[in-house]
């Protein structure tokens, strides 16, 4: 019935091994060592702490939890700092409960007095116009702007609640401030504090906000993949130089389904996913993906068909927000999550996909290696494809042309191996370095069968580099029969 190419190859060893990643928020309701632990056995493969709440000596405890319970289990997890970028939000309310009534007039001010609304930061004001959109609760609550001056008059379109901290989205407004403010330079001595594996960077707008990320983080003398946040119109503007400046994108659903119309969210997202997938950077889809296991053990089926729907696209990884980080049950979140994700990696089309993607590898035998592998795990049903790599790009590379067969990535270096769990379909496991073919036929050989992924008359393809050190120089690939 089903047209996917040896659907059977996806999924080798049954229930369990999944391709796609996950990352799942951590929140009041999942930091305790407890739920960590129930979220990185039910398949937690990116742990994201927010840095818009919770104190320095929280964060630290949390990660330490959670580097030792994936110590005890055996279990790689890396670790993600989302950091705060330039939001404005409610600061104050005039009403306890925050609630505005349709046709009400109101005022809203960076300096409020008796009877206006709190906002900030201040620069935001001087970039609004007379007729601007102004969307509160997530686009539940709707305002006109009437008149713009010290402060800014506005009529309620949409009346409902707004909360205290709550963002304020003006579609297509932007702060007239440097991203590199203090806020932002104190919140990344914080994340440089916490050695995390990434930091995603919230309301990016420019590959120039990248980059003065990436000179603050090389003055401290460290490199941290950086994934680029794409919530804003403006950073879909100027996705192409972002992506470029990046290490990885997110594709944050919550913030873009309020600054765009929320009916462009879903081909914005294909278009981000498919030019990473082209760049060969990873790629997350975030928010609201299984929205209502906020509240109740099952998901809809529409969220189920959009996470689904969200791998059929080719994201790398799915992300988890409210659903763990306040959810009723986090880890049930997590294994729902990486049962779908099981389901319908069994259903790509993955020799299709290959084909398309044949036309995006890049030149040289570095890349013509990666995806002959691919090609050949494919035609030749092999249960895994074995990447040795120093520097993970050989494996980056193979994960690129998504194979239908899990990527086992040898590689000598902690840091490498958690970094490549951004990766779809790589398995990073950590070995003293190889130093000829030989001995890495042999370790292949038994990793995949630790992993239990092979048995006897099965077939690994295996690829590799320089063995003197080069790194991501593939020239090596090996049909090898499992004894
Ligand atoms: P947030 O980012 O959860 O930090 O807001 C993701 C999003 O906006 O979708
Ligand atoms: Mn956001």
């Amino acid at each position: 019935m089903m047209s996917g190419i040896h659907a059977g190859t996806a999924t080798p060893s049954g229930p369990g091994l999944r391709l796609t990643r996950i990352i799942a928020t951590i929140g009041p309701a999942s930091s305790d060592i407890g739920t960590i632990e129930g979220m990185i056995r039910a398949g937690m493969d990116i742990a994201r702490l927010n840095l818009s709440h919770g104190s320095l000596a929280e964060h630290q405890e949390i990660l330490s939890r959670i580097r030792l319970v994936s110590k005890e289990l055996g279990r790689q997890v890396a670790v993600m700092i989302d950091i705060p970028g330039p939001k404005l939000r409610v600061r104050s309310l005039p009403v306890p409960d925050g609630s505005l009534l349709p046709q009400e007039k109101v005022i809203l001010s960076a300096d409020p007095h008796d009877g206006e609304i709190g906002i900030g930061p201040a620069s935001y004001i001087p970039t609004v116009c007379e007729g601007d959109a102004i969307l509160l609760a997530d686009g539940a609550v709707l305002l006109k702007v009437t008149c713009v001056g010290e402060t800014i008059e506005a009529e309620v379109v949409s009346g409902g609640s707004i909360r205290q901290g709550a963002g304020v989205v003006i579609p297509g407004r932007r702060p007239d401030i440097p991203y590199a403010n203090d806020e932002l330079v104190q919140n990344l001595s914080f994340a440089v504090d916490l050695n995390p594996d990434f930091i995603a960077l919230s309301f990016v707008g420019s590959a120039a906000d990248i980059a003065v990320v990436r000179s603050f983080l090389s003055e401290k003398q460290v490199q941290i993949p950086l994934v680029a946040k794409i919530e804003t119109k403006y950073a879909v503007d100027l996705f192409d130089e972002i992506l470029e400046a990046a290490d990885g994108i997110m594709v944050a659903r919550g913030d873009l389904g309020v600054e765009l119309p929320i009916a462009y969210v879903p081909h914005v997202q294909k278009e981000i996913i498919r030019s990473c997938n082209k760049a060969g950077k990873p790629v997350i889809t975030a928010t609201e993906m299984l929205e209502s296991m906020v509240e109740h053990g099952r998901p809809t089926r529409a969220e189920v068909t959009d996470v689904a729907n969200a791998i059929a696209d080719g994201t790398d990884a799915t992300m988890l927000s409210a659903e763990t980080s306040i959810g009723k049950d986090p880890a049930r979140a997590v294994a729902m999550m990486a049962e779908i994700a099981c389901e319908t990696e069994r259903h790509l089309p993955y020799r299709q996909i290959l084909d398309e993607r044949r036309l995006w590898h890049e030149t040289g035998p570095s890349g013509i290696i990666s995806y002959s592998a691919c090609y050949l795990a494919n035609e030749l049903e092999s249960k895994a494809i074995v990447a040795f790599t120093r520097s993970g790009i050989t494996a980056e590379r193979v994960s690129r042309c998504r194979p239908g067969s899990p990527i086992l990535a040898i590689t000598p270096d902690e840091q490498i191996a958690r970094r490549l769990l951004i990766r779809w379909g790589v398995f990073p496991c950590i070995h003293a370095p190889i130093h000829t073919a030989d001995e890495l036929f042999f370790i292949s050989l038994e990793m995949a069968r630790e992993k239990e992924l092979i048995a006897s008359g099965d077939r690994l393809i295996i690829i590799a580099g320089n063995f003197a050190g080069v790194q991501g120089r593939t020239n090596m690939i090996k049909v090898q029969n499992v004894p």
